[in-house]
């Protein structure tokens, strides 16, 4: 079974719920944790993987100008993207179009492979495949597609995936293929907005979710769509992710509302 941990914005505590619910999964059942947060991972950090393997690069395709160059300027009317300057192509802001290839009638333009992003492997009592991007590039849902396949040779019976905040590209290859989505909201204007552009996009795409409110009782909200589960707010929370210490392993209300919901997720199974 495929579960993924998002939200429609960053910050509502959904890698600190998704880190308790891997370890509590692994005590019962095989599990492959993926963190699809490939902008910013974090799983490997709150559980202090020492030993990663570096499983693949992933490369985009790029352009440069060679010295066949006789400066004519075609490419640099072509590029949308105004990625050519003194004819010299930014890596940037090249989106490997492709089209100042075609339009050089000198073969003066040639692609280069680029590395944009790289995924690991480490073992935290189960295997954690995790993604990251390299600063400044795009194509996260290309590396998540590829976290994805490392994932399949370990046939977990549980793959827990943290996904990206948002609704964009990451998002929809995070959860197109997943069995349950629990979309994390916290009890604030701008969290339920975004949390309602998520389901729209997840009944779009015919994923089935369940919310599940964090940090209940930090503000009074009246949510439109239906709680699944709440989990309390704790002013002690941060405290204990800057110590690395999973919510699941503390000894707070947190930790008792997550197994709860640990339990009530075992039924989807
Ligand atoms: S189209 Fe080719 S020859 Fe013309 S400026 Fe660009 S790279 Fe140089
Ligand atoms: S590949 Fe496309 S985006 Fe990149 S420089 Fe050429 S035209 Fe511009």
């Amino acid at each position: 079974m495929k579960i993924a941990v998002i939200s429609g914005k960053g910050g509502v505590g959904k890698s600190s719920i998704s880190t308790s619910l891997a370890k509590l999964f692994s005590k019962e059942f095989s599990i492959v944790a993926l963190d699809c947060d490939v902008d910013a991972p974090n799983f490997n950090l709150m559980f202090d993987v020492k030993d990663k393997k570096l499983l693949e690069v992933i490369y985009r395709e790029l352009y440069k100008i060679n010295e066949n160059c006789v400066k004519c300027g075609k490419c640099l009317d072509i590029c949308q993207f105004d990625a050519i300057e003194d004819f010299k192509i930014n890596p940037i802001l090249c989106e490997g179009c492709g089209a100042c290839e075609l339009i050089c009638e000198f073969n003066a333009i040639e692609p280069v492979k680029h590395e944009s992003g790289y995924i690991y492997e480490g073992f935290i009592g189960f295997p954690l495949i995790w993604g990251e991007l390299e600063i400044g590039e795009s194509g996260s849902g290309k590396i998540i597609e590829h976290i994805k396949r490392h994932a399949k040779k370990y046939k977990a019976e549980i793959e827990l995936i943290d996904g990206p905040p948002g609704v964009g590209c990451p998002l929809i290859s995070t959860v197109k293929d997943v069995d349950l989505a629990l979309c994390i909201v916290e009890p604030t204007k701008s969290s339920v907005n975004d949390c309602l552009r998520l389901i729209e996009t997840l009944n779009f795409f015919d994923v089935e979710y369940l919310v599940v409110e964090n940090k209940k009782g930090m503000n009074a909200i009246n949510y439109p769509f239906k709680i699944f589960h709440s989990i309390p707010f704790d002013f002690d929370v941060p405290k204990l992710i800057a110590n690395k210490i999973l919510l699941c392993d503390s000894n707070s209300r947190v930790s008792e509302a997550i197994k709860e919901l640990y339990e009530k997720l075992k039924e989807f199974i």
